[in-house]
């Protein structure tokens, strides 16, 4: 399929230009350039063209962190002490769902991020029961979208947990290797599948050594949640005599393809031993703010050239699931924490939320540019939150609203058209939220 996106600007390489089209061959971008010479470019003959006129083309954003079944629960558990909303929400409701209500929340989640401007998602997910089934329901989900997804596939053994989260380490292994063969795709890379640990809490240490292991034979990253709230690191400290990080350090891992969730707590030895070792971030400052986890220093990551990706995380811990509105709260969270408005800066933060996601997860994903898959948000340059226009990426991480946001495109496909899903019916997804989640009700003693 050969596709023409025309429109009369464009953020590319985290830079504005002006009038701008982008041709894309079978989903990768070949050719970026001015719109008479891209039309006129022979690859493009016979091409479909799809004209935005008064839009510019960004980047798709990329969410490197999400549990896309907690958007079922938004609103639910507000507001309540981290481990009140663990027993009474999450625990409660999370063990009723099959793979069709697992379908149902990915379907929810999915829909909603790409009508945010969401191209790729990954979804850390660990409501597995023994299988993969769930996880399967969640791909299918994406693909029916026409998302870009990573399923980060949990391993999980911590027995404070419902038993339908956990498994002994040779069934992890087994599930995960089932899984990645089934649909890791190595050519457009519209489905990728890793592995994840869950946490120093959630997986013995053997555990985490086996994601690592299946990471290693996989030739794909891993990721964990470390240091999220501060009494995890007391926890570390009192289990294993160590600071997070070092403690995982210390297992027989690949520090350079870890994925670290939050990091919070991370102090500056912990920073500079993940900038040593080539480990990654992804970083979710909407949900640390909510929890009132704390604030991970990413200016000092960034310095460290730390590459550092953005997650909503899961939709009751933000509660919204738009990776621009990170990239706002990432250099608003980081001005304050420094008291001082020049810390970090809204291209630093649409970087993050882009192309510093496709490098986090190993993607060719997250710039308007040749050799990238073709994930593309046009934007109405007529909204108001976007003038005055000469300041677009400005506009675009500290002013824009998700009205400005029209069209979607996924490895050269449109999946939002004109603020609608093309895939799948809006009324379809909410009809389905709805029914499975009529009963579903804040515990009044909670
Ligand atoms: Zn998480």
């Amino acid at each position: 399929m050969i596709t023409v996106f025309v429109a009369d600007a464009a953020v590319c390489g985290g830079v504005a230009r002006g009038p701008t089209a982008v041709l894309a061959v079978d989903g990768a971008i070949v050719r970026v350039d001015d719109p008479a010479d891209v039309l006129a470019d022979p690859r493009a003959a016979g091409a479909a063209v799809v004209r935005w006129p008064n839009k510019a083309i960004v980047p798709g954003t990329v969410n490197a962190h999400n549990h896309s079944f907690q958007s079922l629960l938004r609103g639910i558990g507000d507001d309540l002490p981290f481990l009140v909303w663990r027993e009474k929400a999450l625990y409660r409701y999370s063990p009723r769902l099959d793979a069709d209500g697992m379908a149902t929340a990915a379907l929810f989640a999915f829909g909603e991020m790409l009508l945010h401007g969401v191209t790729t998602v990954c979804d850390f997910y660990y409501l597995n029961a023994g299988g993969n089934d769930h996880a399967a329901a969640t791909i299918e989900a994406a693909r029916r979208l026409g998302m870009r997804i990573v399923l980060a596939r949990c391993f999980y053994d911590w027995d404070g947990a419902p038993a339908s989260y956990r498994e002994p380490v040779p069934t992890a292994v087994a599930n995960f290797e089932a899984l990645h063969r089934r649909y890791h795709d190595r050519d457009r890379h519209l489905v990728s599948v890793h592995p994840a640990p869950h946490s120093q809490h959630g997986a013995t240490p053997a555990m985490i050594e086996a994601g690592a292991g299946c990471a290693r034979d996989a030739g794909v990253p891993w990721h964990i949640h470390l240091a999220e709230e501060q009494y995890q690191v007391a926890q570390s400290l009192e289990r294993f005599g160590q600071r997070p990080l070092p403690a995982v350090a210390g297992l027989d891992v690949d520090l350079g393809r870890m994925i670290a969730v939050h990091g919070c707590w991370f102090d500056e030895g912990e920073r500079a031993l993940l900038a040593e070792r080539g480990g990654r971030l992804a970083y979710c400052p909407g949900s640390n703010m909510f929890l009132g986890d704390g604030i991970t220093d990413i200016v000092d990551l960034h310095q460290r050239k730390v590459p550092i990706g953005l997650g909503t995380d899961g939709g009751c811990s933000n509660n919204r699931v738009s990776v621009l509105d990170e990239m706002r709260t990432a250099a608003l969270l980081q001005k304050v924490a420094r008291t001082d408005g020049q810390a970090i800066a809204a291209e630093d933060v649409l970087a993050m939320g882009t192309t510093g996601g496709g490098a986090v997860l190993e993607l060719p994903v997250g710039d308007v540019a040749v050799g990238m898959r073709c994930d593309l948000v046009a934007v109405d340059l007529d909204d108001l939150s976007l003038l005055p226009a000469q300041a677009l990426v400005k506009n675009l991480v500290y002013a824009l609203s998700p009205r400005a946001i029209t069209d979607v495109v996924v490895d050269g496909e449109v999946v939002v058209a004109d603020r609608q899903l093309t895939r799948v019916p809006q009324a379809e997804i909410a009809l389905r939220v709805r029914t499975l989640t009529r009963d579903w009700r804040r515990d009044p003693e909670a």
